[in-house]
């Protein structure tokens, strides 16, 4: 299909985007990568009046470290993001995740910041900047404001900017340098969204687990953080028994929907096996002995 006829602007600067998209009225779209929004408009999902490039303004494909977190600009690229030495070191799960994202021409192009925008609930930036409690940096003509990531993802698809806002950056707290991390996922052939995904970080503090992190998605409507199933884990030892009490426990919370990749009841099986495998993989990362 062909889109609907859109104008287009390349603003150099955030200020020039800010204004560009306040004079839109709520019509106008950012584009990114570009990877999911013009499959969207070639369908006619959506019908932007504009299209606000924001590739040419300098300074936002930089991935730095701001005191104790990361700060990833809105044109950092996927490839960008799986290869950079700051992500690998203080952010090893979102190393990890990123791996799992898309194919590599897919990842040329596409953005950390425009995938966690379009917030889709089986897409593995929003769901590390979630379980992560990242932070949404969020600019409009009016300034910037400081998005929680659990304030951020309100539905399949939608987020909580208001129409005149964009993302200027995603922001992380470093990882503990001691804490161990997982992160699993099932999809049908790799680089395919995800059926369900499943990460964890910990540490250890005399042979117990300390400041579990439970993330998932693929298995609601939103990314999820599990503090239900954090309570489990916290202060045990990560026994067989543990990690069949945390399986039963997301076949309980769970209610994932039945489409046509999967059902429900799979991806709540597919759940418990995911988590035991990270699990694993945080505890033993951890300095935990492998049982
Ligand atoms: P765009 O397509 O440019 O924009 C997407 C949406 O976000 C639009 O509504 C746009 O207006 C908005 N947006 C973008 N940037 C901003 C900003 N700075 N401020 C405000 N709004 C903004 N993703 C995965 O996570 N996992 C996968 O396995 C996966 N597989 C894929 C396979 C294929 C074949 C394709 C085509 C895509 C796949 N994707 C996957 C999606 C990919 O990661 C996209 O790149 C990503 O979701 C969107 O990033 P983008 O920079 O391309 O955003």
């Amino acid at each position: 299909m062909k889109p609907a006829q859109f104008d287009y602007a390349v603003p150099t600067t955030v200020e020039e985007a800010a204004r560009l998209l306040a004079e839109s009225n709520g019509d106008g779209k950012i584009i990114a990568g570009g990877q999911s929004l013009m499959p969207m408009i070639n369908f006619r999902l959506v019908k932007p009046s504009i299209l606000i490039d924001v590739n040419r303004i300098a300074g936002l494909n930089r991935i730095e470290l701001v005191g104790k977190r990361v700060r990833i600009g809105a044109t950092v690229r996927h490839h960008q993001t799986a290869s950079d030495p700051l992500i690998a070191k203080h952010l090893p799960v979102v190393h990890d995740a990123m791996q799992h994202v898309a194919h590599v021409t897919v990842r040329n192009r596409g953005t950390f910041c425009g995938s966690v925008a379009h917030a889709d609930p089986a897409a593995e930036m929003p769901m590390v900047t979630r379980f992560l409690d990242g932070t949404i940096i969020a600019l409009s003509i009016r300034g910037e404001r400081r998005i929680p990531a659990a304030d951020f993802f309100v539905g399949s698809l939608v987020n909580s900017l208001e129409p005149d806002e964009m993302v200027l950056a995603v922001e992380i707290d470093v990882m503990p340098d001691e804490a161990g991390w997982g992160f699993e996922e099932f999809a049908k052939r790799h680089g395919d969204f995800a059926l369900a995904a499943f990460a964890a970080t910990l540490r250890m503090d005399n042979g117990r687990a300390r400041d579990v992190r439970i993330g998932m998605m693929g298995v609601g409507e939103v990314p999820l953080r599990l503090p239900e199933v954090e309570e489990i884990l916290e202060e045990t030892q990560l026994t067989q028994g543990v990690l069949q009490a945390v399986a039963e426990k997301l076949n309980d919370i769970l209610t994932p929907n039945t489409d046509i990749h999967a059902s429900a009841d799979y991806r709540r099986h597919l759940s418990g096996v995911l988590a035991k495998r990270a699990l694993r993989s945080a505890w033993v990362r951890a300095g935990g002995r492998n049982e």
